[in-house]
This record gives structure tokens, sequence and C-alpha cells, in this order.
């Protein structure tokens, strides 16, 4: 049996050693447009590879019922076996799991040398343009045609094209009938009305509320960046992902609350005491000088009315969605090949010889290591079927 693998990022890699782990003697081939293995997955976790997550729950993906049926099947210590399995070797923080190399480049080699050493052949910078399915799969790449007994596409959404995934599979998906579901950017920064450039560059904790049409859809607290025009970091990251798939176009608003752990009352106690001690320089002990320009207009000016109401402001500034930064900002494809469109373990209805793995499925997470964690759910079942 020849099987080839359509991607050598982080589900291509994991599904050639399950594959070649259960039957030795498969030819498992893996083909990539780009020079060397898992770009993508190098960049994960700035650097560090958020492999997994010890809180593994359906309701952190989209298709919950699904994805519950999946969690049941492959809970974390399932994922976190199969890694030791493999000679891999983790750590948490909190609930966020890590190669104990801390390298998301030292786990990418890991994961390759561990591949060829069990037999997988790699093709490097064969770019697949098309396939047909027969009782062989023909696969089409700009060197040539190459025929194989199964074909499973790990070839990810369109997110970060420079990564390797353009989206472009899709087309050829949808020429042999799959219904692949609108695609949208996922677990990105986002655009606001509201001119924050005086605030570009700033970090500060914050409690994210985000709502649709006055309705709240979504709430975390976290790290806010502040872009020139706009807002970053996982928190907004997570409330992108669920404005994303919103329908209708709604009015979506951002609230950030900068003191969560404070109430309105103890902030205003606070800000007395401070003013009392040192009225001239107390707002420098409450906020970095930019917000003073953006809260107030100035930098040094501030009325009395201004700083009663300075406290409820904090906890309270609103941002006016305006668009996502796209998929070149983006972590994660929303949408996919549909599991409609597929047997229970991602070989089209159709084509039984042709399977998907990954991110190229309509299955997305949150941030916090649940994407990786879907390409190993993904890849243990795409497995279990062969
Ligand atoms: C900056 C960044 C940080 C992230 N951090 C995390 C994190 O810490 N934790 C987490 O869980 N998730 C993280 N993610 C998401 C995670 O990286 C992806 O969900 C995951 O890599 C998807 O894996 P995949 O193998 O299915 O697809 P991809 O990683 O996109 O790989 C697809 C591969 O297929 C190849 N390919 C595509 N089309 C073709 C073709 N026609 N011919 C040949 N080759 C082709 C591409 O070159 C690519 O190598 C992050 C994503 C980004 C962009």
């Amino acid at each position: 049996m020849n099987v080839a693998v359509v991607g050598a990022s982080s589900s291509g890699l994991y599904t050639s050693i399950l594959l070649k782990r259960k039957h030795p003697d498969w030819g498992v081939f893996v083909f990539d447009r780009n020079t060397r293995p898992g770009r993508k997955l190098c960049a994960t976790g700035n650097g560090h590879c958020n492999v997994l997550n010890r809180d593994l729950s359906a309701n952190y993906f989209n298709n919950v019922p699904f994805m519950e049926t999946m969690v049941e099947k492959y809970p974390y210590s399932r994922l976190e076996e199969t890694l030791h399995s493999w000679g891999i070797l983790t750590f948490s923080m909190g609930s966020l799991v890590y190669p104990l190399t801390y390298s998301a480049t030292a786990y990418t080699t890991f994961l390759y040398n561990y591949a060829m050493s069990l037999g997988v052949v790699f093709q490097f910078s064969e770019n697949v343009d098309s396939y047909e399915a027969d009782k062989q799969i023909t696969l089409y790449t700009e060197t040539g045609k190459r025929k194989f007994d199964k074909v499973i596409f790990a070839t990810g959404g369109k997110s970060q094209k420079s990564l390797g995934s353009d989206g472009s599979m899709f087309d050829v998906f949808e020429q042999h009938g799959y219904h692949t579901t609108s695609l949208f950017p996922g677990l990105c920064p986002i655009k606001v009305s509201e001119r924050v450039k005086p605030l570009s560059g700033l970090r500060h904790k914050a409690k994210v509320s985000a709502y649709a049409n006055g309705n709240l859809i979504y709430e975390e607290t976290g790290e806010v960046l502040f872009k020139a025009d706009g807002l970053s970091g996982i928190a907004i990251f997570n409330a992108q992902r669920v404005i994303s798939r919103l329908s209708g176009a709604p009015k979506v608003t951002i609230f950030l609350d900068l003191f969560p752990d404070y109430s309105v009352a103890d902030l205003n106690k606070l800000f007395e005491i401070a003013r009392k001690a040192n009225p001239g320089m107390f707002l420098d002990a409450i906020m970095e000088k930019p917000w003073k320009q953006y809260l107030f207009g100035s930098f040094e000016i501030v009325d009395e009315s201004e700083l009663s109401s300075l406290a409820k402001r904090l906890k309270n500034l609103s941002f006016h969605y305006a668009g996502s930064y796209g998929f070149e900002f983006s972590q994660v494809t929303l949408g996919g090949v549909p599991l409609s469109d597929l047997d229970e373990h991602f070989a089209g209805k159709k084509e039984k010889n042709v399977i998907f793995v990954g991110e190229t499925l309509d299955i997305d997470g949150k941030c916090g290591g649940y994407n990786l964690s879907w390409c190993l759910m993904s890849a243990l079942q795409v497995v279990e079927g062969l």
C-alpha cells in the first residue's frame, strides 16, 4: 500500500508518523510545496509551540456536538500519551502544554526526524496542483504525476500564506464535489473605528466583552495589545473568532474593562488616596502617558469632571468593530471541507481513497493549543480507519 500525504506541517507530520508506526510496511510519501517541513508549526506559540491544552473541551471548538464525540474518544490524556509514546516530553504552564524544549523549531525537527527514522519519505518544493481519483489516486505536481493507493490532504486553510497554505486546494476539492464552506480568518487582530493611534504599542490587562446588536457574545480577561488602528491579544483573537461567524453583519462593540479586579468604588478610593498624596503626578501612577492623550485629548490639563468619571471610563471603554486584519494575520481558517461530505474517518463519501486531516476540515478551536490538539485528534481518527 502506497499512501501520499500532501502537507508536511502539523497534521501531515502527525499523520505520517501514526501511519508508519501502524503499518511499517506501507510506503508513506509526504509532499510539501515549501522547502522545509512545518513552516507554520515553527511559528506557533510565539516560537514555543503551545502543542496541547490540559483543559480540552468540545466547547472550545466549532461544531460542539461532533467535538464532544471526539473529545470523549481522544481526551487530553490520550493526546499526551500519544506524544509521550513517540518520546516527546511536555510541560505545562497553567493548562497550556508545551514541548519540554519550549521550542517550536526543535519540536518540528523532532517530528520530522522521527518520521524519517520510521521510513517516511519527504519531498519538498513539490506543489500538488490537482488529482484524479479512480481505483488509484493520481497526484499532479509541477514535476509530473504520481499514483498512490490513498491520498491524505493535510494542506491546511488559507491563513498566513507565506507559511505555505493559501487555500488554493479548496478549489481543487470543490472540483471534486466537496462543498467547502465559506472561509473566514479566525484568531486575528481587529480594526476599530476609534482613533487608537495614540495607544499604539501599549499593552494592558483587560476584561474583553464583545456585544453584537447589544447581546453579549464573548467575554474573556487577558492582555490587550493596542495597534495603530485596532486591538490584538489572545482575548481579542478569541472574540474575533466568534465575531467572524456572526451572520447578517450585526453592529459589534468591544468593551474593555482595564481594571477587572476592582470595582468603580474601589478604584475611586484608590485614585483619591494617590491624588491626595501627590496631586501633580497621580495620573502617572494609574496609566501610561498615551492614555491621557487618548482619554482627555491632552497630556496635561484634566478638569475635575473628567477626573471624577475616570474610574468608570477605565472600566468601560468602548470600541466599534470595523473588521478583522484578514487571513494574512489570522492563526486559523474558519470553514473548510465539511464533515457531511466525509465518512467517520474523514475519507470522501464518494472518493473512498481521498482523506482529509487537520485545518483543511471545517473544525477550528480557540487560542491555547486547541488547533494543534485538533491536528493530532484528526490524525488519530484518520489513521484508526486505515
Ligand atoms: C502564527 C501562528 C501561531 C499559532 N500558534 C498556535 C499554537 O501555539 N497552538 C495551536 O494549537 N495552534 C496554533 N496555530 C494554529 C496552527 O498552527 C494550525 O492550526 C496548524 O498548523 C494547522 O496544521 P495543518 O497541518 O492542518 O495545516 P498547515 O500548518 O497550514 O500546513 C499545511 C501544509 O500544506 C502545505 N501545502 C498546502 N497546499 C499544498 C499543495 N497544493 N501542495 C503541496 N503542499 C501544500 C503547506 O505548505 C503547509 O506546509 C498558530 C498559527 C499561526 C499562524
